[in-house]
């Protein structure tokens, strides 16, 4: 049924996105350009007007003349599609996006309008790092087609191609290139290990500029892993347990990737990363607002793996963070300190948002001199030229499901789609690098929490829209989806994961009762699973209460079952009742008894499921970014296959390689973080002194 003409205006207001019409289409048409690829677009308004599309790329359909809506459900809440038609062809396509996040769906609104309106159809190519969005746009457009044409339009699930994910560097004409910058050291990406980069080279006094593909920085991180910073030599005095040998550390660090690290990178972090965190700590508390803290605990005792008191984290002081949201309202503070560290400091720096880094330039020689960016506004391509060189912290590929199904397809069985607080790393840095010459680690690896959840008729799989499920990673008792336990539920947050893609349908249950309050307190958990905040007062990232609220969220949305007895949360989970009540039955038992006599997980986390209500989730991945990238040398440097520095070129943080493979230990705090940072200070510090 034809919905009632809305005009222009009255849909406008409050939109945040997209819309194009057949009169301002042929701004595009002649352009031939692929959403996947953005990068190849030429500047909007450099393409001839050419012939509109036919209206039988519409497969033949005919249309009852008007406007039609859809919705379907995006990142942040539905997207809604109004299109309009003529007899024979889509005439107008309008997209609301403005539920999706800002930086990401919610700015895909235009491209996909115009996609749509030009290929005349619901099934063109989603945008790379915004796919929820995409299908849910495409689901929508497909529904207006069906009902213009009184046909269901289905829409053709297409698989990216894997095998060329790495492609080639786009060739940019001279003539578009519109404008030039010189600068002495450029940073690519300011998120955390742009941040540092920055930071540090404008206090050596260098000119910078920073180029970040947002309209605003991403904030840091806030657990900062480190070996013997001030705070930690301190501790050690009164609590000498939590003194970290360096070379058990570097054991481990090698053991957790099975030795496809270079240990010699490793240990630039162990022997680096305490002065990187007295850095930030002076910067910091300097200004008054914050105070660092460890978090000085191991948890109680030792089960299989070890946990190091590694994490530091900056909180506002003495003002605190509001409960609901500690991690975003941390963020922000700190790049406002950031900020203002920059304007401050003897160098000069500039900051290029809305600016993507397109690809590397190259001398003659193989020296890299700079980069060819282009502005995400105005789509005008920039050549910046780089004296002292170019260094890479633009992250990892987390959101190109291309090179993720390529390089990582075991982690896309185990996550589900949830981007709301994700990485934004998109592999462009990764790509760039290697069109340059550099190489890539032989193993990947993820970052995951088992921290999202899906309904109890869905599975685990990127193909499946998940929901924040924080308190997933609490060692409760986990069951296969034929009801049985099938490991210890205890160790490094990727543990779990594994050997969950091991069991039928790569997905599992959490299960827990009426005391799961005081057992979270008692598992005594580390980082950022723990839920209660550590002896010394450092508060933990979120709280038992705060979690809990977004668990009663998930239990009115039907994600979390909650049940008055064993038989009937089964029931909900659609897992096998009589396995299930076996299960629980048996570890309930060696709960009693003290001893996991069947999978050794620690006495203290083996926690009985004997008091109503029950609580069962099908619980899955939250991928939070990758962390295998270009291998770089012990000065930054990015190397080839044969191990020479590529001249003028560094790299910090989930771009580079050699340190992690196959997981990430997280029972080293904030590990990711800390050598992020650490290496982006000391490859900022070499480049500012050349
Ligand atoms: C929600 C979340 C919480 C985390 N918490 C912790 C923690 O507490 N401790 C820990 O150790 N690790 C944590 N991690 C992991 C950690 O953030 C990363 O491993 C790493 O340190 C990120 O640093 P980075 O500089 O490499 O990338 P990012 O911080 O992701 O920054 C990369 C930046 O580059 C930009 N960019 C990408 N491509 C381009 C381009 N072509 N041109 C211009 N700009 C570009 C991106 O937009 C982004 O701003 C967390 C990750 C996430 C997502």
């Amino acid at each position: 049924m034809a919905k009632p003409e809305i005009t222009r205006r009255e849909f406008i207001k409050g939109i945040a996105a997209g819309a194009v019409s057949v009169a301002t289409l042929g701004v595009l048409q002649g352009c031939e350009y692929s959403l996947q690829d953005s990068k190849a677009k030429p500047a909007l308004g450099g393409g001839a007007a050419s012939a509109i599309v036919p209206p039988e790329a519409v497969s033949g359909l005919t249309f009852t003349p008007g406007t039609y809506e859809a919705s379907a459900k995006g990142i942040g809440g539905d997207v809604k599609v109004t299109m309009t038609f003529d007899e024979k062809s889509i005439t107008d396509v309008q997209i609301d996006v403005s539920s999706e996040t800002p930086d990401v769906g919610g700015k895909i609104g235009d491209q996909m309008a115009s996609a749509i309106l030009q290929a005349q159809s619901a099934d063109v190519d989603g945008v790379t790092g915004a796919t929820v969005t995409s299908d849910a746009i495409k689901t929508a457009a497909a529904d207006c087609i069906s009902q213009a044409s009184g046909t269901t339009v289905q829409l053709t699930e297409k698989e990216p191609e894997v095998s060329d994910w790495l492609g080639t560097a786009p060739e940019i004409a001279e003539s578009d290139i519109t404008e030039t910058l010189d600068t002495e050291v450029l940073v690519v990406g300011c998120g955390t290990g742009g941040w540092i980069a920055t930071m540090t080279a404008a206090e050596e006094g260098a000119k910078v500029i920073v180029v970040e593909k947002n309209e605003g920085p991403t904030a840091v991180r806030e657990d900062i892993g480190a070996i013997n910073s001030r705070l930690q030599l301190e501790e050690y005095q009164t609590n000498p347990d939590l003194a970290i040998d360096k070379m058990e550390a570097l054991q481990e660090l090698v053991r957790y990737g099975s030795g496809y690290v270079d240990s010699d990178l490793i240990k630039v972090w162990i022997d680096n990363s305490g002065e990187l965190v007295d850095w930030l700590t002076d910067l910091m508390e300097g200004t008054g607002k914050w105070k660092m803290f460890l978090e000085n605990s191991t948890g109680a005792g030792h089960g299989r793996d070890k946990a190091y008191a590694t994490g530091h984290s900056p909180h506002l002081f003495p003002e605190v963070e509001p409960e609901s949201d500690r991690a975003a309202a941390t963020g922000a503070a700190l790049n406002e300190t950031f900020t203002q560290f920059c304007e401050e400091a003897p160098g000069d720096v500039s900051f290029r948002f809305s600016t993507a880094m397109v690809k590397l330039e190259q001398d003659a020689n193989g020296k890299v001199t700079g980069i060819i960016a282009q502005d995400r506004n105005d789509e005008h391509y920039i050549r910046i030229n780089a004296s002292k060189g170019v260094i890479m912290s633009s992250g990892g590929y987390s959101t190109n499901t291309q090179m993720m199904l390529a390089l990582q397809p075991m982690t896309m069985d185990m996550k589900v789609t949830y981007s709301k607080r994700g990485s934004f790393g998109d592999g462009s840095g990764i790509k760039a690098m290697l069109w340059a010459g550099a190489a890539m680690d032989p193993t990947h690896a993820g970052m995951m929490f088992n921290r999202c959840c899906c309904l109890p008729t869905e599975t685990a799989g990127y193909k499946t829209q998940g929901e924040y499920f924080w308190f997933g990673e609490q060692p409760f008792l986990k069951v296969n989806l034929n009801g049985k336990r099938f490991c210890n539920e205890s160790g490094p947050y990727e543990f779990m994961l594994h050997s969950m893609v091991m069991q039928p349908n790569h997905t599992y249950c959490t299960i827990f009762d009426a005391n799961n309050r005081k057992y979270a307190e008692q598992f005594e958990e580390v980082g950022c699973c723990r839920l209660f905040p550590f002896p010394n007062g450092a508060l933990s990232n979120r709280s038992y209460d705060a979690v809990w609220a977004n668990n009663e969220d998930r239990i009115k949305e039907g994600y979390i079952i909650k049940a008055d007895t064993l038989e009937e949360l089964a029931e909900g989970l659609n897992i096998p009742v009589d396995n299930f009540v076996a299960a629980v039955n048996r570890y309930n038992e060696l709960c009693y008894k003290g001893v996991d006599e069947d999978y050794g997980k620690e006495p203290h986390r083996m926690t009985p499921v004997d008091t109503a209500p029950f609580y069962g989730v099908r619980t899955a991945a939250w991928q939070l970014t990758t962390l295998d990238g270009c291998r770089i040398n012990t000065d930054m440097q990015v190397i080839r296959e044969d191990g020479t520095p590529i001249e003028g070129l560094w790299a910090t943080g989930d771009c580079s390689g050699g340190f992690f493979a196959n997981n990430y230990p997280n029972l080293f705090t904030g590990l990711a973080c800390g050598r992020t940072m650490t290496f982006g200070r000391r490859a900022a510090k070499i480049v500012a002194h050349l």
